[in-house]
This record gives C-alpha cells, sequence and structure tokens, in this order.
C-alpha cells in the first residue's frame, strides 16, 4: 500500500498564561513543569504520528511574548490548518479574550488548497477549581462554540494530562468529537 505523509500546522493561541506552552510540552514530550517561564519568540513543536500506512506531522506552533490579539501576524497564521484556543478555568478573563482570539483568527487565516481551517476551543487547568463566572459558561458552551464557529471544546489539564490527545485527535479529523 502506497504510503501517505501529511503535515499539518497547528496554531496555539490564548492569553499569556493559560498553559498553551504546557499543553505543547504535555503532548509533545509528556511532561509538565509547574515552573512559569513564558515563551520567548515563536515556537514550535513537532510531533510524528504513524497512523496505518500514513505518517502524520503536527507542527504546533507556540506563541511567545506577544499574547494580544491583534498582535499575531499573518506569518504567524500562515497556511494552518487548524487552531487550539485556550483560555484557563481559573480566570475568567481568559474566557472573555477567546471571541476576540476567534476573530483574529477568523480574519487573519488563509487556509490552502481550499480546506477547511479547524478551530477547537480548550478550557484548561481542569484539575483546579473553576472560577464562579466560568461554572456559569459551561452550562451553555455547546451554544457559544457554534456561535463563534468552534467544532469543540475539551476541558484539559497540561498538569493531569487530561483530553489532551482527544483535543487533537478532534482537530485532526476535522469534525465534531464527543468531549
Ligand atoms: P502560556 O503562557 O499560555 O504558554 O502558559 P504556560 O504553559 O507557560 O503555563 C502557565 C502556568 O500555568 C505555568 O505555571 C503552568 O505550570 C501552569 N499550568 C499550565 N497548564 C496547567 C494545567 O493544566 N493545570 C494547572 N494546575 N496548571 C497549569
Ligand atoms: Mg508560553
Amino acid at each position: 500500500m502506497q504510503q501517505m505523509e501529511h503535515r499539518y500546522k497547528v496554531l496555539v493561541i490564548g492569553d499569556l498564561g493559560v498553559g498553551k506552552t504546557s499543553i505543547i510540552k504535555r503532548y509533545v514530550h509528556q511532561n509538565f513543569s509547574a515552573n512559569y517561564r513564558a515563551t520567548i519568540g515563536v515556537d514550535f513543536a513537532l510531533k510524528v504520528l504513524n497512523l496505518d500506512q500514513d505518517t502524520i506531522r503536527l507542527q504546533l506552533w507556540d506563541i511567545a511574548g506577544q499574547e494580544r490579539f491583534g498582535n499575531m501576524t499573518r506569518v504567524y497564521y500562515r497556511d494552518a490548518l487548524g487552531a487550539f484556543v485556550v483560555f484557563d478555568v481559573t480566570r475568567s478573563c481568559t474566557f472573555e479574550a477567546v471571541r476576540k482570539w476567534k476573530e483574529d483568527l477568523d480574519e487573519k487565516v488563509r487556509v490552502p488548497g481550499g480546506k477547511r481551517f479547524t478551530a477547537v476551543l480548550l478550557a484548561n487547568k481542569c484539575d483546579e477549581e473553576k472560577d464562579d463566572a466560568i461554572n456559569n459558561i459551561f452550562s451553555s458552551m455547546e451554544q457559544f462554540c457554534s456561535e463563534l464557529g468552534f467544532i469543540s471544546c475539551f476541558e484539559t489539564s497540561a498538569k493531569e494530562n487530561i483530553n489532551i490527545d482527544e483535543a487533537v485527535n478532534c482537530l485532526r479529523r476535522g469534525r465534531h468529537d464527543a468531549h
């Protein structure tokens, strides 16, 4: 059977401190560090998956330092096939920023070859107690996701390794999955 190689560029965006770098580290290197170190410069990590006879090269792009919407350049967004927009369940202001991040994506991303751009929302740090405002939001999360054009939302923890693989698989397949 012919072997196929697929390359996917996936963006991980969201406010400072929500856990973007930790999610990438957990997914690619299977580790977690509680020491806070802000990422400097744009960085990316590569994960190679061998599925049946296919090889999938997932390039996860981290953002760094300039975590303000409107600040990301088109170069960073270029040719991306998907994005995770991350917020922190302990800080509702990071959820309020999700809409802005998504709007920035919609404005700047051009997907190659007419493929569909896929965005998945990640509610990270689910190992911690949720902020009250976030608890309320969760009752209407499905509606929020469909309004903003996210195919799905996952409660994740980079710390406890919860739902990270599931979220990546969902984004990779580009369709709605169970949470
Ligand atoms: P970034 O600025 O979005 O890249 O965020 P980082 O990945 O640097 O994480 C910011 C802080 O949150 C660090 O101290 C991490 O250890 C912590 N953190 C990240 N993910 C989780 C998580 O799932 N649970 C908990 N409890 N802490 C996390
Ligand atoms: Mg970072």
